[in-house]
């Protein structure tokens, strides 16, 4: 923490410096490939803090919330370090698919090894290289392909700084999940490095609301690390915070029809959906399994039974639930067009 020199890549990054580099991964067949990090450094030291996204190469939100946070002039008041790695499966994104070359997930593979498979590869890079340096990071992932993503803090609140972290985001929805083995959450858990997980919007996608909350939230938890000024304002945006969710899975195959969107508040065996027969005339009914709000839904219409179709988050008390939910609603209708956020609106 607040050291004179960082080394990235090969290079030693002084103090005051903001600078973008190329680290070197193994080849495209013969074609040169890096992971190019950005990295900002200000004068005064500070914790050191990685954003990374696109682990999964087709969740493409997480690279416009770093394009545009880079972009962002208060970074100029920022104390310590932020490295921003836009796109970590730099090879999935080229093929607009969520895995690795040779099929693995990248996000299963860490720490790796530099004699294992290529994903375990290039995770050993990355991880040695920027999140091993880091004190925090913020990794940003959408919902899986066909699936959108209410935007939600996924993160182990059960340390009591992280659980901390993890509200100052003002996502409308943390939740407390487990770790995954071979995660970089998991890994970079375990060497004392606490990460928060964004996840939001749909693979593939861009959604202006997830990357506007994404931004900001970000600049939060770099407020609330000391990196950049605090500021006074009216109210803080509490998040639901919830402990458990599940998701709910078509008892029939057929066409779906939902009733409910993401965000929506249900109560126990309140209808959600119906899957309708193609030839027929029956209806099945999908109901919800608990009190809670979805937090995750299937986009196409057409459904086998066991599909996954709606994500809940379990919540017990609704109306409370209801209020806080309210400005994500109010934030979708106010910022429905595609609008680049200035640095007026992140100080409020
Ligand atoms: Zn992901």
């Amino acid at each position: 923490m607040g050291s004179d020199f960082i080394t990235l890549g090969n290079e030693n990054i002084p103090k005051g410096v903001n600078m973008t580099i190329n680290i070197e991964l193994p080849k495209l067949y013969n074609t040169p490939t890096n992971l190019p990090v950005h990295v900002i450094r200000g004068k005064k030291s500070g914790p050191c803090v990685f954003v990374s996204a696109a682990v999964h190469g087709d969740e493409l939100n997480g690279i416009e919330i770093i394009r545009r946070l880079r972009k962002l002039t208060i970074l100029k008041k920022l104390k310590g370090t932020l490295i921003l790695v836009p796109i970590v499966n730099v090879y999935g994104t080229m093929t607009l698919s969520r895995y690795m070359p040779d099929r693995r997930d990248l996000n299963r593979s860490f720490p790796g090894s530099n004699r294992g498979s290529l994903a375990s590869r290039v995770a050993n890079i990355f991880f040695n290289e920027v999140v091993s340096i880091c004190d925090y990071g913020i990794d940003l992932h959408t919902a899986s392909i066909h699936k959108s993503n209410l935007p939600q803090i996924r993160t182990n609140i059960k340390d009591e700084f992280t659980y901390k972290l993890a509200k100052s985001f003002e996502a409308p929805v943390v939740l407390h999940s487990e770790l995954r083995d071979g995660s970089l959450r998991q890994t970079a858990q375990e060497q004392g490095i606490p990460i928060l997980l964004y996840e939001a919007g749909e693979a593939l996608r861009f959604d202006e609301t997830c990357i506007r909350i994404g931004v900001k939230g970000i600049i939060n938890v770099l407020r609330e690390l000391d990196m950049l000024p605090i500021i006074k304002r009216k109210a803080k945006k509490l998040p639901i915070v919830t402990r458990s969710s599940q998701w709910i899975r078509a008892g029939e195959s057929g066409v779906l029809r939902t009733i409910k969107a993401l965000g929506d508040i249900v109560k126990k065996d309140e209808l959600i959906a119906f899957v309708d027969e193609p030839f027929g005339y029956e209806s099945f009914e999908i109901k919800s399994i608990f009190d809670g709000i979805i937090i995750g839904k299937s986009e196409i219409p057409l459904v086998q039974e066991g599909d996954a179709i709606f994500h809940i988050a379990k919540f017990k008390n609704l109306e409370i639930a209801e209020t806080k939910i309210e400005y994500f609603n109010e934030e979708i209708i106010e910022h429905s067009e595609f609008n680049e956020l200035n640095d007026e609106e992140i100080i409020e």
